[in-house]
């Protein structure tokens, strides 16, 4: 596999979409690994408190396990924090334990609560500019958000550079999108100015049904060129990985969930920023 280039500094990406079951966790993950098998320095935050994120990529997440809660509540270095994922090399992960369900009402009383991971993540020797750092800096953070726009989301949007929207082929796939591009906006105006939506990722694609076809045509008349060429297909393969804990890349390389991650992934390292 041809290697991509390694971007001049660290990309911090935010997957996000209050909806559940969207493909936040799924589209995370894979391509995380996809990025690795580029020749990418990949680390995933798992930064909802179900750990989906934690189970694809096979790390220990029980609760107690040193995980993102201890970054946020605690104070502690994600470096110190940080795993190996057991399968992909230049795959790293800072997990998430039920521990992180408290947190956001843990940190309500903390000053400056939606700056933690913002600060955990601009304290990190390996992330930043790749001139200052060599070879083993990491050139991709993707931060796998829970399914609301609370405190953990919500640092997330102000630790980010980049949004990757998921967006699941079906019919509502629109609908409440515009709560939260207005956060966005809000999360631009008050906290993060250089937060942009620079990917979205159309998921569970049925290319064989009109209203997919219609959904996917919505979404790029929407968002132009920020929408990957890449759709991802829905696949059987793609959600049985999971309880094997593994991502699809992984599990079945060769599966058209696999490629397809792999070819997000390939659009997301030629792309810079767009908007
Ligand atoms: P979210 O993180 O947004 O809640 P998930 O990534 O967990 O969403 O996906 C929701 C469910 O859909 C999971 O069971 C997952 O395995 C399944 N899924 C995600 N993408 C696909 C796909 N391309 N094909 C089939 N199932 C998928
Ligand atoms: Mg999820």
């Amino acid at each position: 596999r041809p290697p991509a280039p390694r971007p001049a500094a660290t990309r911090v990406f935010v997957v996000a979409n209050q909806k559940g079951g969207v493909g936040k966790t799924t589209s995370t993950v894979n391509v995380a690994a996809g990025l690795a098998q580029l020749g990418q320095r990949v680390l995933v935050i798992d930064l909802d408190p179900q750990g989906n994120a934690s189970t694809a990529l096979n790390v220990e997440h029980r609760q107690g396990t040193a995980s993102v809660y201890d970054a946020l509540v605690e104070g502690t270095p994600l470096e110190e924090i940080m795993v190996p994922c057991p399968d992909v090399p230049d795959l790293f992960v800072v997990p998430a334990t039920i521990d992180l369900a408290g947190a956001e009402i843990e940190l309500v009383s903390v000053v400056a609560r939606e700056n933690r991971l913002s600060k955990a993540i601009a304290a990190h020797p390996r992330i930043g500019a790749a001139a200052a750092l060599g070879e083993d800096r990491f050139d991709y953070v993707i931060i796998d958000c829970p399914p609301s726009l609370g405190l953990l989301t919500l640092n997330a949007l102000v630790a980010g550079e980049e949004m990757m929207i998921p967006i699941q082929a079906e019919y509502y796939a629109l609908e409440g999108l515009s709560q939260l591009l207005a956060t966005v906006d809000m999360v631009r105006a008050h906290l993060n100015p250089a937060l942009a939506i620079s990917t979205i990722l159309v998921t569970m694609y049925d290319a064989r049904t009109r209203l997919a076809a219609g959904v996917a045509e919505e979404v790029r008349a929407h968002f132009g060129e920020q929408v990957l060429r890449t759709m991802i297909p829905r696949s059987v393969r793609v959600s049985e990985a999971p309880s094997y804990a593994q991502t699809v890349v992984t599990y079945d390389p060769g599966s058209s969930g696999a490629l397809s991650y792999l070819e997000a992934a390939r659009e997301i390292a030629a792309k810079g920023v767009t908007s």
